[in-house]
């Protein structure tokens, strides 16, 4: 495919306002899935963690996950949202072979959070207030595996393995109302508020929140519209961008790319895209369909969720400290300058620190190893640094061995 040509990022923000939505799903850790007592595992032997619920055999039935509803209770509470007294799911009807029932048990419009917001720091300081328009339950699909092509994609390959696992595992996928007035900013906010979002449910642990693994996965919508104009542009999504420092190329990218086409007079598809990693670009998935394709109508086999008051409250009363005042606690503890703890937060890396300082390590020890050697490493490798293969442990005990004499700090 010819490669699409793109504006600069200074013109298209000359001529163009950006618009971007963020839906995020957070797969949650319960021990069991969303519907059933199958195992909710990481990494097992396909297919081994499955039964005749998630595999959609006929007469099965599925009861919901209470681990799964108080965590995305907190969640939403996290998120300033409002909590649905009471909240039935639904049916999202479409044949895919990684989800063997023929539809996904979701919530459409009755999510059991919504109305929300976060207020989100980028890194040149400015905080903008992201507001959420809801944070509703579903189910996670199965995983495939296409076989026998170059590029391990559906196309071009002579056949797929279908590994259900997955299929069925909870998840809690937040939407954003669209974002405005966040500029030549619009990437780097997109990022942060991942970024915010991985924080966040790692604190309440309800989720691993590891992206690598997908447990934080992003779909990224990108319109532009004309300076001036009211209407909304027409959006792209870019789906399951997982990691931070994609989800900010990816918008960057489909800035470029749609301000080219808008300024010589083509129009937008509304489509999904999938981002390449390596080339660093999208490029076309399906056209978007619109809700009502799906024939959502309400599942009849699960009684709406009616979480009680005192549930509501207990939760909320156990949420731990927000993203910002957590910031102030831990930089006035680490006693790290404005700009050290500025760079650190910068660099993705307060959950690193905090958990190095966790295993034993002094603070400046580990701001030094996670913003230095490290850093440098994962930059030299092309990586997210929360990808390398060292822990905050191993980082700790290493502090340790320079603290103590035993090797100096030259990797
Ligand atoms: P879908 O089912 O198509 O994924 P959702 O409502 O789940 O739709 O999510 C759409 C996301 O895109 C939301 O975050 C929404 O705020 C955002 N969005 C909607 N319209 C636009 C637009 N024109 N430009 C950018 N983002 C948009
Ligand atoms: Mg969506
Ligand atoms: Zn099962």
């Amino acid at each position: 495919m010819a490669k699409a040509e793109l504006m600069s990022y200074e013109k298209a923000l000359e001529q163009f306002e950006v618009v971007i939505g963020l839906e995020v799903h957070v797969e949650l850790n319960t021990n069991t899935k969303m519907f059933c007592g199958c195992a909710n595992v990481f990494g097992n032997e396909p297919n081994t963690n499955v039964c005749p619920i998630c595999l959609g055999l006929p007469g099965s039935l599925p009861a919901v996950n209470k681990r799964a509803i108080e965590s995305s209770i907190a969640i939403g509470l996290a998120l300033d949202c409002q909590i649905a007294p009471t909240g039935r799911f639904a049916r999202k009807n479409y044949f895919y072979p990684d989800l063997a029932k023929n539809f996904q048990t979701s919530q459409y419009d009755e999510p059991i959070a919504f109305e929300g917001s976060l207020d989100v720091e980028v890194p040149s300081g400015k905080v903008y207030t992201v507001a959420i328009e809801r944070a509703h339950m579903e189910e996670d699909a199965g995983k495939l595996t296409h076989m026998g092509g170059a590029t391990g994609r559906i196309h071009g390959a002579e056949y797929s393995l279908v590994d259900y696992n997955r299929a069925g595992v909870p998840l809690v996928e937040i939407v954003t109302k669209p974002i405005y007035g966040a500029g030549d900013e619009a990437p780097e906010l997109a990022a942060a508020y991942v970024r915010y979002i991985r924080e966040i449910v790692k604190n309440l642990n309800v989720s691993d929140a590891r992206m690598e693994r997908g447990n934080v996965r992003c779909d990224a919508n990108v319109s532009l519209r004309p300076h001036g104009q009211e209407k909304l542009g027409t959006r792209t999504e870019t789906k399951n961008v997982n990691s931070l420092r994609s989800v900010e190329r990816a918008v960057r990218y489909e800035i470029q790319r749609q301000a080219h086409i808008l300024a010589n007079g083509g129009t937008i598809t509304q489509e999904t895209r999938h981002w390449h990693e390596d080339k660093g670009s999208t490029s076309a998935g399906r056209p978007k369909s619109d809700a009502d394709d799906y024939r959502y109508f309400p599942e009849p086999d699960l009684v709406p969720v009616q979480p009680s008051k005192e549930l509501i409250e207990s939760i909320r009363a156990s949420l731990p400290e927000k993203p910002a005042d957590r910031r102030k606690r831990l930089q006035a503890e680490w006693q790290f300058s404005d700009l050290e703890f500025r760079d650190v937060v910068n660099a993705g890396l307060l959950d690193q620190i905090a958990d190095t300082v966790a295993a034993g390590a002094k603070p400046q020890a580990a701001r030094k190893w996670w913003t230095g050697e490290l850093a440098r490493i994962a930059n030299a490798e092309d990586k997210d640094i929360i990808e390398l293969a060292i822990s905050p442990t191993d980082v700790a005990e290493l502090a340790g061995l320079v603290e103590g004499g035993k090797i100096n700090d030259r990797l």
